[in-house]
């Protein structure tokens, strides 16, 4: 999954754009009340990264410093990390990992034979999974053990792409014009490639953590029958467990026309589920209507459903996104958001915000009709009508909860409301009770760090904590109690978002930069 992204707006001065003050994140009702206050993080590069910003102050011309100031905020690697981290990306794009016909246990492999190339024990690199093709990599880099591991996860498989609907082949790596071309240039191999960098450069410079980093590369994610991260949970927890969790699917620098306009951080998913509703008749000659009639009873609950809303609700990620959001969007919707978060909201608020899709699918569950199959023949009447009913339920919420409500909703004992598996199994009993996880909280050891080099890296952007509309693997280590925050260092500009898409593409720069901000964010998370 990758989030595609969210709001045409952020116009604003951009000395609004700002980084909470620290403590912000650490109690909920302190972070509710939280003031906006400019407290800028120093502009200081590390040490790793070329020049430190202090000592030119003292040894160069004001220009220099300009400009050691700009490569630093650009973000800089060496030639060898370039070459390292292409060379990763090449060999994972270039392996087919589709379900279809493609290969997740070759680039385990491929991605193994690195680590152990780079020193690292044959026993902390393991391969693993259920079946020849969908193997799972887990390799542990061990830290001093001042804290229990932080989990880092990526999916292999990428989602199908065909030769003939794009312009180069998508399981060719090529750069055209200042972009990598293939699929999973996006969702998501330039993460997989940027943590085994990432890694990798750790080893080499005797890098030790605070705790151990498992970095965990799986199967299966936008499809199939052997998702990897569950597969391991259920039958290798010991060798995944972790106090958080980091995913690469998601998150990360929304840019317009490549300038950073919000760093977001997915700290939280909606639960996907989906029901069938059938009608059914005894049916009949269509020259002999009869007052019941299974097409009518089915439009005539989709229209109520048409009508219906769900709840208007906010947790504590969507409640922050909120807070930050009303800083940067245009003064009227910014009001509105100000409106919402409110005790009790604005109602009339609510509905101006419901009208964007994006801001009704942030504080609403919603349902929505997606297909529809009814009758047999144009001259009988209908046996019967079905309809499928797609839901994105907000989290502490079932499906259960969401198929007794709508059963409310259509207030027709004639039409049955069945759940729907992600298999296509329909079932005659309750749904799923599974609850989509309660947003985890936003650590400060988490968020302190993400903030201070996205100053760094690109001074003024706001650090936007969000809600995914959709779902990733998050869903399965949330589950096992393991926090989860998919944070990344790519930017991708909005209207260029390509996952699953023709011609997925991913800037060389946004990459570069990728790398960069993974090693300073992760080396910051994981020290003292
Ligand atoms: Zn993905």
């Amino acid at each position: 999954m990758l989030q595609p992204y969210k709001r045409d707006v952020i116009p604003g001065p951009r000395a609004f754009f700002l980084s909470a003050p620290s403590g912000c994140f650490q109690p909920i009702a302190a972070r509710i009340r939280c003031v906006q206050s400019y407290n800028p993080v120093n502009v200081e590069t590390s040490g790793e990264h070329g020049l430190n910003s202090s000592k030119c102050m003292a040894h160069f011309s004001a220009a220099l410093l300009l400009f050691a100031f700009l490569v630093s905020a650009q973000g800089q690697i060496d030639d060898a990390t370039k070459k390292l981290s292409d060379d990763i990306f090449k060999q994972l794009i270039e392996i087919n990992t589709t379900d279809s016909v493609g290969n997740v246990t070759t680039a385990s492999e491929a991605m193994a034979q690195r680590f152990r190339d780079a020193s690292f024990a044959e026993s902390d690199v393991q391969i693993l999974g259920p079946n020849d093709r969908k193997k799972n990599l887990v390799v542990r880099l061990h830290g001093s053990g001042k804290h229990k591991p932080l989990l880092l996860i990526g999916h292999l498989d990428v989602v199908e792409a065909h030769r003939e609907d794009w312009t180069t082949d998508p399981f060719s790596f090529v750069e055209k014009d200042g972009f990598y071309y293939g699929r999973g240039t996006q969702d998501m191999k330039s993460g997989d490639a940027i943590m085994v960098t990432t890694l990798i450069r750790f080893k080499k410079e005797g890098f030790t953590p605070d705790r151990d980093i498992i970095f965990a590369l799986t199967a299966d994610e936008e499809g199939g029958k052997s998702n990897g991260v569950d597969w391991l949970l259920k039958n290798h927890r010991e060798l995944i467990d972790a106090e958080m969790v980091s995913n690469h699917d998601g998150g990360g620098i929304l840019s317009d026309h490549g300038k950073p306009v919000m760093m977001t951080v997915d700290a939280t998913e909606k639960l996907y589920a989906d029901f069938q509703l059938s009608v059914t008749n005894p049916g009949g000659h269509s020259s002999l209507p009869r007052p019941d009639n299974a097409i009518y009873s089915l439009t005539n609950a989709l229209s109520r459903l048409e009508r219906y809303q769900f709840p208007f609700e906010l947790n504590e990620v969507t409640r922050v996104y909120y807070e930050r959001m009303a800083r940067v969007d245009t003064p009227e919707r910014a009001a509105d958001m100000r409106a919402i978060l409110k005790t009790p909201p604005d109602s009339a608020a609510v509905a101006r915000l419901s009208h964007d899709p994006i801001d009704n699918s942030t504080i609403h569950t919603t349902c929505v009709a997606t297909r529809l199959n009814a009758g047999h023949a144009n001259n009988a009447l209908p046996q019967r009508a079905e309809a499928n009913v797609n839901c994105r339920i907000l989290p502490g919420h079932s499906a259960e909860e969401v198929r007794q409500e709508l059963i409310k909703v259509f207030a027709d004992p004639a039409i049955a409301v069945r759940y729907v598996d992600s298999f296509g199994n329909v079932f005659d009993t309750a749904a799923s009770s599974r609850k989509s996880f309660p947003p985890p909280p936003l650590r400060r050891d988490v968020f302190g760090p993400l903030e201070k080099i996205t100053e760094e890296m690109w001074p003024g952007t706001p650090v936007i904590p969000d809600m995914a509309t959709g779902a990733s693997d998050g869903v399965y280590t949330m589950a096992a109690g393991m926090p989860t925050y998919q944070i990344s260092g790519i930017a991708i500009d909005r209207d260029d978002i390509r996952a699953h898409g023709r011609d997925e593409r991913l800037g060389v720069e946004s990459y570069y930069k990728g790398v960069d901000f993974y090693y300073r964010f992760l080396k910051a998370v994981t020290s003292e």
